[in-house]
Order: C-alpha cells, then sequence, then structure tokens
C-alpha cells in the first residue's frame, strides 16, 4: 500500500495509466505513478522482457540518431512521441557530433510539457525546442511556428516516430498522418520508426496488449506488413526493417527476436 499520497503536477490525471509514464516506470524513472506501475508490472508478467524491450528501444535511438548524423548529415530531427526525458536525449546525441543541430520535440502528454524545459536545453550553437500537439493532427505540428523557425525546408529532416504509432488506433488511420508527415519532409529526409509487435511472441503480446487494452489504454502491436506502410515509398536503409536489435548493433546480439519491436529508417527519394 502507497502511504505517501500522490500529487501529480497541473494537467496531469493519475487515475487513468499513461503511455509516457509506463515506459518512463520500465526504464526506471521516477515520473510514474501508482496506476502507472500497476498496468506496467501486469505487462511485465505477459512479457517478462518489457524491460529489456524498452532499453533495446532506447538503444535504438542512439544508434539511428548517431548515424543519421555522421552517415547521412542529417542536421535537424523531428521528434513526435519523445516521452519523458532519458538521457542521452536525442538532441543531446545530435549535439554531442554537431554542436549546432536542432530538435524539435512533440508529445501531447502534459507530464512531458512539465519536463519541456529540460528537454530545451541545447548547445548555444544548436537548438531544441518543445511543440505541444498531437500527432493526429499533423497540421499543427508542420504549422506551428516554432517549427518553421526552427528548421529549413531546403535540407533533410530526421522524423523520429520512435515507440509512439502503436498508440494511435487503425481506426485513427495513422498510415495516412505519417503519410502527410513524409508528404512535408524535403527531399532526402529520413524516417525512423520502432513499433512494437506481436509477430516474434503472439502469446505473450497478446497477453500484454489486453493488461493494457483493460486498463483503458489503446495499444496495438502490429505485424511487420502494416509497420512496412509507415515507410511509404521511401528507401529502406540497410539492414531493412527488421527486429529493432538487430538494426545496426555495436555488439553482436544473441537472440535479436527477444525485444518485441520492427525497427527500420528510410530515406525520401
Ligand atoms: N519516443 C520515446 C518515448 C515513447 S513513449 C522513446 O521511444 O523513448 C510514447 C510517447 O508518445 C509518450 O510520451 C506519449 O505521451 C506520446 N504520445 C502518445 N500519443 C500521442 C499523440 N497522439 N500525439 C503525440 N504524442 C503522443
Amino acid at each position: 500500500m502507497e502511504s505517501v499520497p500522490e500529487v501529480a503536477p497541473p494537467g496531469v490525471n493519475i487515475n487513468v495509466p499513461h503511455s509516457a509514464r509506463i515506459y518512463d516506470y520500465w526504464l526506471g524513472g521516477k515520473d510514474n505513478f501508482a496506476v502507472d506501475r500497476a498496468v506496467g508490472e501486469a505487462m511485465i508478467k505477459a512479457i517478462p522482457g518489457m524491460r529489456y524491450m524498452a532499453a533495446e528501444n532506447r538503444k535504438f535511438v542512439h544508434r539511428a540518431a548517431r548515424d543519421l548524423v555522421e552517415k547521412e548529415g542529417v542536421r535537424q530531427f523531428l521528434d513526435i512521441g519523445t516521452g519523458i526525458p532519458t538521457r542521452p536525449n536525442l538532441h543531446e546525441i545530435a549535439q554531442k557530433i554537431i554542436p549546432s543541430a536542432r530538435v524539435v520535440y512533440v508529445d501531447n502528454d502534459p507530464i512531458v510539457l512539465v519536463h519541456a524545459r529540460a528537454l530545451m536545453v541545447s548547445t548555444p550553437e544548436g537548438r531544441s525546442e518543445y511543440i505541444s500537439a498531437d500527432i493526429r493532427d499533423p497540421r499543427s505540428i508542420l504549422d506551428d511556428k516554432v517549427l518553421r523557425d526552427t528548421f529549413s525546408f531546403d535540407e533533410p529532416i530526421g522524423l523520429t516516430l520512435i515507440a509512439i504509432l502503436m498508440l494511435i488506433a487503425d481506426d485513427d488511420d495513422p498510415w495516412t498522418t505519417v503519410a502527410a508527415l513524409r508528404d512535408a519532409m524535403p527531399s532526402g529526409s529520413l524516417l525512423a520508426i520502432t513499433h512494437p509487435t506481436a509477430d516474434f511472441a503472439p502469446d505473450e503480446v497478446g497477453e500484454a496488449v489486453t493488461a493494457a487494452t483493460n486498463a483503458g489504454m489503446t495499444l496495438v502491436a502490429r505485424p511487420r506488413a502494416d509497420v512496412e506502410r509507415f515507410f511509404g515509398d521511401w528507401e529502406m536503409l540497410s539492414p531493412g526493417l527488421v527486429p529493432v536489435s538487430s538494426w545496426r548493433p555495436d555488439e553482436p546480439v544473441d537472440n535479436p527476436e527477444a525485444a518485441y519491436y520492427w525497427a527500420g529508417v528510410a530515406r525520401k527519394p
């Protein structure tokens, strides 16, 4: 039993579990409440490797951001579904390599907004900005003044949709949403996606989805073909759409299918 009553920042409902806070709990963060920990634990019961999965997803962010900057020359990133800050954050990875890199973060959760200031600590040469918006309304992101002022639309943008699309129901047609974002990106832009799947462990993932759904959340594990469609006609970079741990691993991985995410990066022609 919790003896100390929990206090939440304004706008944060601690009676309803929230994806950003459950994920924070798995990663060992402190920005989560009893309701999030309960669902987080129920999902760990279904998928014992859940914390490993969350960590592998973060490691992909490090490798992909590094390669986009070093190998693809990306200098500006649009990161939608940012989450509660987890160091190193995307701008820290990019600016360590190129101090003038610019990052615009987008999330629709009030608890992420509470941390926006921490996300926005940039190098003096670079930029790190935060927009509170919903991916289901891509125009509200693309037309945002902060984004227009931060990016040059005549050079490639790194669009990162990391562990967010599973929170958008099929009924909200995330494929059309992502297509609108792709269409707005300059030629040469790169799209990085990770997405949980039941392809490697149908029973475990099915149980985890049930636990989340019973708690009132939207969570959709998608098969590979549905994830592939998010990239449209963009060209997949090597090694393609693969289990997250086998996307350009820094060290050999024993069982690449132990983290149940598809991951890939593609380039706009
Ligand atoms: N990308 C981070 C965090 C993933 S957690 C990482 O992989 O480490 C998913 C994040 O998506 C949460 O912060 C949640 O608030 C955000 N999110 C969920 N639905 C959203 C929506 N409709 N629009 C914008 N952000 C959303």
